[in-house]
């Protein structure tokens, strides 16, 4: 029986996009390491391979979902405890630790570990370590590192083993056993950097905490030096066209996104505080001052002083074998290695494009495209308020440049084995399981890998091991330091620097790209709300959605689009092509100009499960609808949907629809505004109040939704109170669904005439029955 032993705990995990699992997955890898044995589990298999009720000490790690729930794998689990004829001592033999992980930009944050926190509680469960509650706001690993940190002692604390009064942790394993520690002065070796640095470790170290005016050195211009040639692209917008298939996306050019590093960039050198004499530098000192400011290449005092304490260096574990000689048809290839996406409700289906056309006009700030998909026989079935997740490939250029900046450009499409190294360090090693043994490089980093993510701090240590300039390495030592927690979120983080970022930040870091498909996390589907309902569209399925752009600033190297977004708008410039040249000769037609019909493309999507955006069943029951900008995209289908059953129902006195919209300007953003305004002709939509935040209008005029909502307070206390309407809210997540949110605590407190308090907890009650419901995102 694994529990007789004395070192075992249980690893519990519920996991939606992987983040959890990755997390447990590093626990019970370390583990080992610290003498203990994680019994490792997904919660999904509640029943299966564990039961709760027979075990003494657990560690739970789980991520929340949607608007508070659980992820579907911790479904089951979650049920299954929350049973009210449970007794309340069912779990008092248990012992627990548990992380959650979750999003303070949504308003239940780290709902479903809290709620499970207090269950196990409930249930008479003890926890032998503190709760923690990551938020992937300001980056999770700021609340996971130091939880893992503290984890093992509390093991070893209460399992009675020998160890506890050590702490254990990652930092003290680094310290004494590894020897990681790395001085702040450590860079004052290379002859590069310092000129006149003192070679004694110590002497430095002590004249850097006791010499106060420190001169800032200019050493290297980090930017200069990298073997980039395929920097110069164009803009996407106007680059050929992205095909179909995500598979055979990466036999054919897609659209380009990299635009040449920003001037302001190219001159950014690495400035280093450091410990400098010198008469010179002493004439140069108030003017560098000023100009030194911290950046992802520049560190300042107290980090660049600091001893620090990096991660363990994870041991490298894959290795790849090209093969010149065989020939591969990556068409053929499984996508992602036909591993399962988690939050698919049905198989991926190659979904032809009936239509995608540009909604905005050219002056929009952002530009809004729609896209219409024909999913006949592709068994998704969908209600108007739920999303499709699309597959998309990473930018062609990008992956070029990148795999060129590896140094691996010409073994790009050559077949290639991953193996595992045999004599590796690493536990239980093994290829990711959304990568194909056998492919391509271009394969892998179109179709597989994400390469925009921010690179986490266990892949910056690896950098580190591959990186030939002193000032660097130390920078990179920094980032993934704990004493530089800071400025990793403020310089990587936060401007989301992608791994090409990194490696055009740090010119003499080169690493294997083995290293890279190691640690580049997965590639993930995107969701997107449907903007139609199946009564009025059958067969077809639609959604809109922004362009994003990211402009080359703050320590990003290069001009991108979303990786989704650039893509999908790629194919609306080749269906605007296309429709000029059937507009134009036949010729021209003959000749090959025309490359795609509009119905030649088709793009892997699938449906996703856990969705209750849902209209009430009883027609009814009025609705207030709050979607500005692209969040209005759901409530066209509800539109569409009600005034297809108004048609089929026209005895039946339908509940009233309110729909709050707001965008920047009438001519130029107002998406859908035809179709509204129909539905405001047949009576289908009672009650349209619409916002134009940057138009020219009277001082008193609504800006933004909630300024409507505000000035229709007593209206809409008196449709939920009385009528039992239901609110809707969709769109941003980070701004205006806070915004709306409060507003409706101001319009109840001012109508009711209660404290902001109480009316804050009605609107909490109106969430838990499902009165106000959120579909946001950041
Ligand atoms: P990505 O390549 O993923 O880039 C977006 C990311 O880039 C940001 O999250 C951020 O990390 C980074 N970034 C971008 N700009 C900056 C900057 N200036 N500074 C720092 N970082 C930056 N979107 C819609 O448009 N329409 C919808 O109907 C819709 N429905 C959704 C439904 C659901 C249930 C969910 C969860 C999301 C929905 N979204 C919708 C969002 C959508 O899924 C994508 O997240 C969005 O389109 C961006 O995808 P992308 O791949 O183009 O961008
Ligand atoms: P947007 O950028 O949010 O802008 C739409 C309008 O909202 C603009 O007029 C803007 O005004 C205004 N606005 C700005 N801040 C606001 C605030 N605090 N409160 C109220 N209104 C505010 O629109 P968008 O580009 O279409 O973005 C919508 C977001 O929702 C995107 O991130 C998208 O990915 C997401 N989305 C999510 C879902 C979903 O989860 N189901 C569905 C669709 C879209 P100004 O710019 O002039 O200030």
């Amino acid at each position: 029986m694994p529990t007789s032993v004395a070192n075992r705990f249980l690893l519990l995990y519920g996991s939606q996009t992987g983040q959890a699992k990755a997390i447990a997955e590093e626990i019970a890898e370390k583990a080992g390491d610290q003498n203990l044995h994680a019994d490792i589990h997904c919660l999904s298999l509640t029943e299966k391979k564990f039961f709760i009720e027979r075990e003494k000490c657990v560690v739970i790690i789980t991520s929340t979902t949607g608007d508070g729930e659980p992820p579907d794998t911790a479904l089951k689990f979650v049920r299954r405890l929350r049973k009210k004829t449970l007794p309340d001592d069912y779990l008092s033999h248990l012992n627990y630790a548990l992380l959650g992980l979750g999003d303070s930009n949504y308003t239940n944050f780290c709902n479903c570990g809290k709620s499970l926190d207090k269950r196990l509680q409930d249930l008479g469960a003890k926890r032998f370590y503190d709760s923690g509650w990551a938020d992937d706001a300001v980056g999770l690993e700021v609340a996971v590192e130091p939880w893992l940190d503290g984890l093992w002692s509390a093991l070893k604390r209460f399992l009675k083993l020998p160890g506890a009064e050590h702490g254990g942790g990652d930092a003290d394993a680094i310290m004494t056993e590894n020897k990681e520690m790395i001085n702040g002065d450590s860079r004052l070796n290379g002859s590069t950097v310092i000129e006149n640095g003192n070679k004694s470790r110590s002497a430095d170290t002590q004249s850097v905490h006791s010499i106060s005016n420190t001169i800032p050195v200019l050493t290297k211009d980090l930017t200069n030096g990298n073997n980039q040639n395929n920097l110069n692209n164009s803009n996407s917008a106007e680059s050929s066209v992205p095909v179909c298939d995500i598979n055979q996306s990466d036999c054919n050019n897609s659209s380009s996104h990299l635009e040449q590093t920003s001037s302001s960039e190219k001159h950014t050198d690495l400035l280093v505080k450091t410990l400098n004499g010198t008469k010179d530098n002493k004439s140069n000192e108030s003017s560098m001052e000023e100009k030194t400011e911290a950046s992802v290449k520049v560190s300042l005092p107290p980090l660049s002083e600091s001893t620090l304490t990096v991660p363990l260096l994870p041991p490298p574990f894959l290795k790849i074998e090209y093969n010149q000689e065989q020939s591969i048809d990556v068409c053929d290839l499984p996508r992602q290695n036909d591993y399962d996406f988690p939050s698919a409700a049905t198989p991926v289906t190659m979904a032809t494009v009936s239509d995608i056309k540009t909604l905005t006009s050219d002056t929009a700030v952002k530009k809004a495209i729609f896209v219409e998909l024909d999913i006949t026989g592709s068994g998704i079935n969908y209600q108007p308020g739920d999303a499709i997740s699309i597959i998309c490939p990473n930018d062609t250029n990008e992956v070029e440049t990148l795999l060129d900046r590896l140094g691996v450009l010409e073994q790009i499409d050559s077949c290639l084995k991953i193996l595992v190294i045999e004599i590796t360090k690493k536990r239980n090693a093994s290829i990711p399981k959304f990568v194909s043994e056998v492919s391509t490089l271009r394969h892998i980093f179109t179709t597989c890998v994400d390469i925009r993510e921010p690179p986490k701090k266990a892949l910056l240590r690896v950098l580190v091991e591959y990186t030939s300039d002193d000032a660097e390495k130390r920078r990179l030592q920094e980032l993934c330091s704990k004493q530089g927690n800071e400025d990793y979120a403020r310089f990587i983080r936060e401007p989301s620097l992608s791994i090409l970022d990194i490696l055009n930040n740090f010119s003499s870091c080169l690493p294997p790209v083995d290293r890279l498909i190691e640690h580049l996390p997965r590639l993930q589907p995107r969701p997107y709300s449907v903007c139609c309902s199946p009564l009025t569209s059958p067969g077809k399925i639609s959604f809109v959605f922004n362009v994003v752009e990211t402009t080359a600033e703050c320590g990003r190297t290069y001009f991108r689009k979303g990786v989704c977004t650039g893509w999908l708008e790629g194919m609306s410039h080749s269906a605007k092509r296309d429709k000029q040249v059937q507009d134009t000769t036949e010729k021209e037609i003959v000749q090959g100009i025309k490359q795609l019909e509009v119905s030649d493309i088709k793009i892997p999507i699938f449906g996703r499960t856990n969705q209750s955006f849902h209209l009430p069943d009883d027609v009814t029951v009025p609705v207030i609808l709050i979607g500005p900008g692209t969040g209005v995209a759901p409530f066209i289908g509800y539109l569409d949907h009600r005034g297809s059953q108004q048609e089929a129902q026209a005895e039946t006195q339908f509940g009233e629809t309110w729909l709050f919209y707001g965008c920047r300007h009438k001519d130029r953003d107002y998406i859908f505004r035809e179709k509204i305004e129909h539905h405001v002709s047949t009576a289908t939509l009672s009650n349209l109040l619409v916002s134009f935040s940057r138009d020219e209008q009277s001082a008193d005029a609504p800006r933004y939704v909630q300024d409507n909502l505000r000035s229709h307070g007593a209206e809409i206390v008196s449709l939920i109170e009385e009528k039992g309407a239901i609110v809707y809210v969709c769109g941003d997540a980070k701004n205006m669904a806070k915004d709306v949110n409060q507003a409706f605590i101001d319009i109840f407190s001012q109508c009711k005439g209660i404290s902001s308090d109480e009316a804050r907890k009605l609107v909490m009650k109106l969430r838990l029955h499902r009165q106000y419901k959120e579909d946001v995102w950041t």
